[in-house]
């Protein structure tokens, strides 16, 4: 492939970037703060210009105070970029630890939805199987718990609202 543009955003990945992007959520989701609701959540997003970023929910005393792992890993991640500079964000997983998949909560759509394209794919993950995972490594777990669910930005977050509602 002729090397990668800034202008253009590639949405399909090739296995070894998933592999990537997935063993990235996965692992993230043990960095998972989460002694109110046991619900561990890893998220990862890949950029257009190589980067992967990671995070995990993080809950607190006061229930509504905490964040999920999307915005925890996607605020950082805006916030490396000196304005208007924003890499265009090709994919994003999230992994849990139940089945089917979870997916993302309303209200990280609607933030995803600010930084992600509508082509933009969303692989969630899930653990098929009621086996131990306890002490697997993230690219262990990714081999044993089942395929993901797959949906586009578009599809989760229909008719959104978006940035360019807001330019006249
Ligand atoms: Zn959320």
């Amino acid at each position: 492939m002729a090397g990668s543009s800034s202008t253009s955003t590639n949405f399909d990945l090739n296995s070894t970037e998933i592999k990537s992007l997935a063993t990235a959520a996965i692992a993230a989701k043990t960095h998972a703060y989460c002694p109110y609701s046991n619900f561990r959540v890893g998220a990862s997003f890949l950029t257009n210009d190589g980067k992967l970023v990671s995070g995990a929910n993080v809950e607190v005393a006061s229930t509504p105070v905490g964040i999920c792992a999307e915005r925890c890993a996607l605020a950082p991640l805006v916030a490396q970029y000196e304005r208007p500079h924003m890499p265009r964000i090709r994919a994003c997983a999230v992994s849990t630890d139940i089945w089917p998949p979870a997916s993302c909560c309303g209200m990280c759509r609607q933030m995803m939805r600010e930084f992600c394209e509508l082509d933009m794919k969303v692989y969630m993950y899930g653990r098929q199987e009621s086996q131990n995972y306890k002490g697997l490594s993230a690219e262990r777990e990714l081999e044993v718990c089942g395929e993901p669910a797959v949906m586009t930005m578009g599809e989760m977050l229909p008719m959104s609202f978006g940035p360019n509602d807001l330019k006249h």
